[in-house]
Order: C-alpha cells, then sequence, then structure tokens
C-alpha cells in the first residue's frame, strides 16, 4: 500500500508565470545565492517568457529534440558544482515539456545525493531530498509536472528508467496556459494523448486504486471535451488539458500503465521514436487490447485532422524485430498489470512481431 504524496503548491491561471520571481527571491537568504533555470530550447529566442534573470543565477536552454539520458544529468550535475565551487543552488526551475520537466526532477535529485544518474534508476532508491524545485510546462500531456519518476536512458544499459521517489515531486508547480500557445499543432495532439494512453491503461489493468481511477476519469473526461471539440487548442481548451496532464500524472502514483507503454518503449529504443509521437503510432494498432478506446482514439485523429507516420517497420530485419520484441517484452510490471503473470504466453515473438508489422 502507498503513502502518497501530491506536489505540495501550485498556482493555476493564465499569466501566473508572474510568480516565478518571487518564489525564486523567497529563497535567496545570501547574496550568492544562486537559481539554476532550465528553458525548452524552443524559449531561446522567444521574448515571451519575459525573465529576469539575476547576476549570479545560471540558465540553460534544453534540446528537448533528445529526451533525456542520465549522461546529460551527470553533466549537469558537474558543470553547476564545478562553476559554484560545489555551492549548491537554492531552487531548480523547469520551463518546457516532460524533457526539461524530467531533467530538473533528476537535477534536483542528483545535486543533493552522492554518485551518478545512473545510482537511482529504480524504486525509492533516492536517500535524500533534493534541491527545491518549481515545474512551469509549456506543453501538456505527460503528466510529469505531478508524477513521481523523472525517466531517462541508460544507453550503457538499454535501459530507460526513471528516479521513482517521493523526492522526484515537484515542491511548486506553475500552470499558466499561456505558454502552450507556441506549441505546433501535431505536437500538441501526440503529448495531450499521453495523457489519455495513461489513463485507458490505468484504468484497464488489474491494479486498480480508487484515487487513480477518479484522476483518470476525470482527465478522460475533459480529453473527450477537448479533443471532440473544433479547435483543440482554443484558450480554453489548453487550461483544461493543463488539468487533465495533471489528473493523469497524480494517476500514475497510485497505478501502473498497460500494453501501449512497452510497445511504444520498444519503438524508443529501436527507431528512437520520441516517447509522445511512438505512443500514438502503437494506439493505432491496439484494438485487440483496447477496442473502444482505439475506436475513440481514432475519432480524436480525424477529427483533429492529425498525421500519424506509417510504415515504420517495413524494412526492417528479422534482427530489427527480434530487438523490438525484446526491448517490449522487459516490462514486466505494466504487462501483468494488462495481461497477467502469463502475459509472455499472449504476447508470443510471432504475436508481437505481427503488432508491429502493421504499424
Ligand atoms: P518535450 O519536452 O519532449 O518537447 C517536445 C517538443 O515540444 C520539443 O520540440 C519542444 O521544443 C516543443 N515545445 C515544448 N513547449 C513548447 C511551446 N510552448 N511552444 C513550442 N514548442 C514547444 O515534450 P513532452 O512530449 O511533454 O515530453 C516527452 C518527455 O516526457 C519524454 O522524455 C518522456 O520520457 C517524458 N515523460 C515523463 C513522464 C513522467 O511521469 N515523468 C511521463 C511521460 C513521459
Ligand atoms: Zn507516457
Amino acid at each position: 500500500m502507498n503513502n502518497t504524496k501530491n506536489v505540495l503548491n501550485y498556482f493555476i491561471g493564465k499569466g501566473s508565470i508572474s510568480k516565478l520571481q518571487s518564489l525564486i527571491n523567497e529563497k535567496r537568504v545570501n547574496t550568492s545565492d544562486y537559481a539554476v533555470i532550465f528553458v525548452d530550447h524552443f524559449f531561446r529566442n522567444q521574448g515571451d517568457l519575459n525573465l529576469k534573470i539575476d547576476r549570479q543565477d545560471m540558465i540553460f536552454y534544453y534540446n528537448s529534440q533528445k529526451e533525456p539520458t542520465t549522461d546529460i544529468i551527470n553533466h549537469y550535475k558537474s558543470e553547476i558544482l564545478s562553476s559554484k565551487q560545489d555551492n549548491k543552488p537554492v531552487a531548480v526551475i523547469a520551463i518546457g515539456g516532460g524533457s526539461t520537466l524530467d531533467t530538473v526532477k533528476a537535477v534536483s535529485n542528483l545535486l543533493n545525493n552522492p554518485g551518478v544518474a545512473e545510482d537511482y534508476q529504480g524504486w525509492d532508491l533516492v536517500k535524500n531530498p533534493g534541491i527545491y524545485k518549481i515545474g512551469v510546462p509549456t506543453i501538456s500531456g505527460t503528466g510529469a509536472e505531478a508524477s513521481r519518476t523523472c525517466v531517462m536512458t541508460n544507453y550503457k544499459k538499454n535501459l530507460k528508467l526513471g528516479m521513482n521517489s517521493e523526492f522526484t515531486i515537484y515542491d511548486q508547480l506553475i500552470l499558466d496556459s499561456d505558454l502552450s500557445k507556441t506549441v505546433p499543432r501535431d505536437q500538441y495532439f501526440y503529448t495531450a494523448m499521453d495523457t489519455y494512453i495513461h489513463c485507458i491503461e490505468s484504468l484497464n489493468g488489474s491494479h486498480r486504486h480508487a484515487m487513480a481511477d477518479s484522476y483518470s476519469y476525470e482527465a478522460l473526461r475533459l480529453c473527450h471535451e477537448i479533443f471532440s471539440s473544433k479547435d483543440m487548442m482554443s484558450d480554453e481548451n489548453r487550461e483544461k488539458l493543463m488539468v487533465a496532464s495533471y489528473h493523469g500524472g497524480a494517476s500514475l502514483a497510485n497505478s501502473f500503465v498497460g500494453v501501449v507503454h512497452p510497445f511504444s518503449a520498444g519503438l524508443s529504443i529501436v527507431f528512437g521514436t520520441p516517447h509522445c509521437l511512438a505512443n500514438c503510432i502503437i494506439m493505432s494498432a491496439m484494438e485487440e487490447f483496447y477496442p473502444v478506446e482505439t475506436e475513440q482514439f481514432k475519432f480524436y485523429v480525424e477529427k483533429q485532422g492529425i498525421s500519424i507516420p506509417s510504415g515504420l517497420t517495413q524494412k526492417l530485419d528479422d534482427a530489427g524485430f527480434q530487438k523490438l520484441y525484446e526491448s517490449t517484452i522487459i516490462h514486466e510490471k505494466p504487462l501483468t498489470n494488462a495481461l497477467g503473470e502469463n502475459f509472455k504466453t499472449i504476447l508470443s515473438p510471432e504475436k508481437v512481431r505481427s503488432i508491429f508489422e502493421r504499424l
């Protein structure tokens, strides 16, 4: 049984990013106290954020074309500590999507714990609370702003796993839907569908939890309103999606994903497909496991005029399909949640291949 923790504080509303400066300043005691701010690279040349950075603060523009790796996290830890003579920051801030939000969670934990990011990939391995951290999402759907993990790829071990820990949860969020205005339409849809998929997987699993169910139902209700409407990116819908994303992330604190995420992870490992796009590609071939939800997903795709890439595995050889199988079947927890202990009998190598061949 989990002793569940949620995010402690949040501001919500258009323009609430204006609260950021005072939140950071509250943490400054000495004149040398500094903050580290990670901003998605999209905003490098965008004046919209109007950030007022103090002279001693550090700012990193995170290139989210690459999802976080343990090497990147280790690099940030050394760069911060070496440039400040081992003096730690008083706050770490993320302004961006799931990649930037996860980076800050990991950096915050690592700055207050010895060793490297790889040491903490798993469940409840982080010993000390991280540095105070603020999350400011600029795209909605992954629920990274609410969840207790931060996904990182460890290429040495071919492992994509987060620091699952209570200490990974944000201390403070700023949910300002003005910030997601500039997201390209297709990307907006792919990331949003991560919430939809987290929730349908959780509700169809055996690892049910009353609180998780409640968060999931509400997130799905909001998704339905947003994606059946004419303009999924209206001001009102972007705000609703921010709320749905938070609910989706909170639901995952008490439940597991199902069949879609393991298949999606296979695509990410073999083709490097980004998480949310990979989910959407897989979702097109999930009728057998989630018939009603797959139909619903296809309706949203059509209604919003979104293009989902196809033909990905057309030229793949046997060794490629074997790697896809291995990187899918390795996800025992979600597959057991969805299909039971004997999931390997249902998902034989031939079966897995036939699903990938249809994409
Ligand atoms: P992202 O951070 O990977 O960014 C996707 C793209 O959107 C980038 O090109 C970025 O520049 C762009 N973008 C972001 N905000 C923008 C804006 N306001 N205007 C224009 N462009 C903008 O996006 P994501 O899909 O939110 O995150 C994916 C990551 O989240 C993956 O690394 C995945 O592993 C992780 N994830 C984490 C959790 C968790 O619980 N921690 C859950 C699911 C996924
Ligand atoms: Zn996901």
